[in-house]
C-alpha cells in the first residue's frame, strides 16, 4: 500500500517514509486506496480472536512492507489483552477496549505502532550506518500521550523514547505512568512548561549534526500507523456481535470523539468493507464536529475541560484525514458520519443512568456513546458502544459523579508503587541533545 498527504499533492510514499517521517506541509498521510477485504472472510471470522483477525487485516494493510512472520509477531505482542463485548442492554453492546497497559484504547494503536516502527527502523539501518542502529522517538506531552507512547514502546527493541514533559502539570498518578518504566523509557521532566517542551523537540528535528547520527521520530498522535490498527478492533466487535447475534444484525456504532482518530478508525474499517450501518461521533461540549457537520465552520476554538477530559480539543487534528477517508468534501463526511455533543450535565446523567438501568459502571467518555445510543438508535438497530477508557482512568471524575469510592485498578497501583526515575532537565537544547547523544 502507497501513502499520499492530504493538503498538498505529492508523489505517493511508502509505508517506511510514512511513518518514519511527519507529513510535509502540514498535511496527513492516509491510504492512497484502502484495501477491501474479500466476503467470504465475514462468513467465518466471528469465530476468530483479536489476533487472528488483526492478523490478516494488517497483512492486507502493511503485506507488501513487512514480511508475514514479522507481522505475525507485531501483531501477537502488540494485542495480547482481551477486549471483551458486554451486553448492556437488549440493544446496545459495548466493547471494552481498555484492558491493555494504561487502561484505554489508546494501547491499541500505540503498542501496535511501536512494534511495526521498531521492525522498520531496524530493516533501514541495516542498509545504512551502523551509528544509526537505534530510533529515536521524542514526544512533548502534558501527561496522556507520555502514558500511551511511554507504556506502547517500553521494552521494545532498538528503540529509545524521550517523554519531555513540564513539571508539576500532570499530577502524580498520570506521571507514574511514564516516570517508573525505566528502561528505554526516559522520562524528561523539564524545567519550564509544555511550549519549552514543543520547542526543545522542533530543536532536535532541526539540527542536521545530531540527526546525522540518531535517527529521530516523532511517533505522535496524528502518525498513520497508529490509527490504522484501530480498525482491528471494529471487526473484532462485529465478529463477537455476529456470534451472539447471527449475521442479520443492523449495527451503529458510537465512538467518544476528540480528535477524530477513532471516528476515523471506524470510517476506514467500513471502507474495507465492515457492514456498519452507521457512525456516531459522540463529543463532549468542544463541539467542533458537531458545529462544523451543522455549519461548516472551520476554525480553532479554545478547549474547555469537561469531565470526558481525554476529548477536550480545539480543532480535531484528524478532521483533514476524517475528509480524506469519507470522499474529499464535508458533504461526503455529511453522508457518511453523524455527530452529538453533550455537556458535563449529560454526561453525570448518563453515567448513573446507565449504572441504575443496568448495573454497568461506563467511564465519562463511553457514558457519551451510551447517551448517544440511548437518543438516536431506531427500531431493529444494534447499538455498538466504543468504550475507551476503564472508569478508574478518571477516579476524581467517576467519584464525584456517583458518589461511591472506585478502587484503582492493579495496572494502575503498579505505577503507583514504582520507584520514580524521572531526570530534571534544563530547557536547554543543550542539555537534550547531550541527553540523546548519551543514549546513542
Ligand atoms: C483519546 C481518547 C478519546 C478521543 O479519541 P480520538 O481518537 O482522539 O477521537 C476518547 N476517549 C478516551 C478515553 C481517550 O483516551
Amino acid at each position: 500500500m502507497r501513502y499520499t498527504a492530504t493538503r498538498q499533492s505529492c508523489n505517493s510514499v511508502s509505508l517506511g517514509e510514512a511513518v518514519l517521517h511527519s507529513s510535509p506541509g502540514g498535511g496527513l498521510f492516509v491510504p492512497d486506496k484502502l484495501p477491501v477485504i474479500p466476503a467470504p472472510f465475514f462468513m467465518n471470522f466471528s469465530g476468530m480472536t483479536l489476533p487472528e483477525i488483526a492478523y490478516v487485516l494488517a497483512d492486507r494493510l502493511f503485506g507488501d512492507d513487512v514480511d508475514s512472520a514479522s507481522l505475525k509477531k507485531v501483531v501477537d505482542d502488540a494485542f495480547d489483552f482481551p477486549a471483551p463485548l458486554v451486553r448492556l442492554s437488549d440493544n446496545i453492546y459495548a466493547i471494552e477496549l481498555f484492558h491493555g497497559p494504561t487502561l484505554t484504547f489508546k494501547d491499541f494503536g500505540v503498542r501496535f505502532m511501536a512494534r511495526l516502527l521498531s521492525h522498520l527502523h531496524s530493516g533501514r539501518a541495516m542498509n545504512r550506518s551502523k551509528r544509526l542502529s537505534k530510533l529515536h522517538v521524542l514526544v512533548a506531552t502534558n501527561g496522556n500521550t507520555g502514558s500511551a507512547v511511554a507504556n506502547g514502546f517500553a521494552g521494545v527493541g532498538n528503540v529509545e523514547v524521550y517523554i519531555l514533559f513540564p513539571r508539576g502539570k500532570a499530577g502524580r498518578q498520570l506521571e507514574a505512568q511514564f516516570t517508573t518504566l525505566g528502561g528505554n523509557i526516559h522520562a524528561l521532566e523539564v524545567q519550564g512548561t509544555i511550549d519549552d517542551c514543543h520547542s526543545l523537540v522542533a530543536q532536535a528535528y532541526a539540527d542536521p549534526a545530531l540527526n546525522a547520527v540518531a535517527a529521530l521520530t516523532s511517533a505522535n498522535s496524528i502518525n498513520i500507523a497508529r490509527l490504522l490498527p484501530q480498525t482491528f478492533y471494529y471487526f473484532y466487535a462485529m465478529a463477537q456481535l455476529r456470534q451472539r447475534l447471527g449475521d442479520k444484525i443492523k449495527v451503529t456504532a458510537a465512538v467518544p470523539a476528540g480528535n477524530l482518530g477513532n471516528v476515523c478508525a471506524a470510517v476506514a474499517a467500513r471502507s474495507m468493507g465492515l457492514d456498519l450501518q452507521r457512525i456516531i461521533a459522540c463529543e463532549n461540549a468542544n463541539d467542533f464536529l458537531c458545529q462544523w457537520l451543522r455549519t461548516g465552520r472551520d476554525d480553532t476554538p479554545r478547549a474547555i475541560p469537561t469531565l470526558a477530559c481525554a476529548a477536550d480539543k480545539g480543532r480535531p487534528s484528524n478532521l483533514d484525514r476524517l475528509v480524506h477517508l469519507c470522499g474529499g468534501t464535508p458533504d461526503d463526511v455529511r453522508r457518511k458520519v453523524e455527530g452529538v455533543s453533550y455537556d458535563d450535565s449529560h454526561i453525570i446523567n448518563a453515567v448513573n443512568g446507565c449504572y441504575e438501568e443496568t448495573g454497568y459502571t461506563i467511564d465519562p467518555h463511553g457514558a457519551l456513546a451510551w447517551q448517544a445510543l440511548r437518543d438516536n438508535l431506531r427500531a431493529g438497530e444494534t447499538g455498538l458502544l466504543m468504550a475507551t477508557a476503564h472508569p478508574a482512568r478518571s477516579l476524581t471524575a467517576m467519584n464525584a459523579i456517583t458518589g461511591r469510592a472506585m478502587d484503582l485498578p492493579l495496572q494502575l497501583t503498579r505505577f503507583m508503587n514504582g520507584s520514580d526515575l524521572r531526570k530534571p532537565l534544563l530547557p536547554s537544547y543543550n542539555a537534550l541533545r547531550e541527553f540523546i547523544l548519551n543514549n546513542l
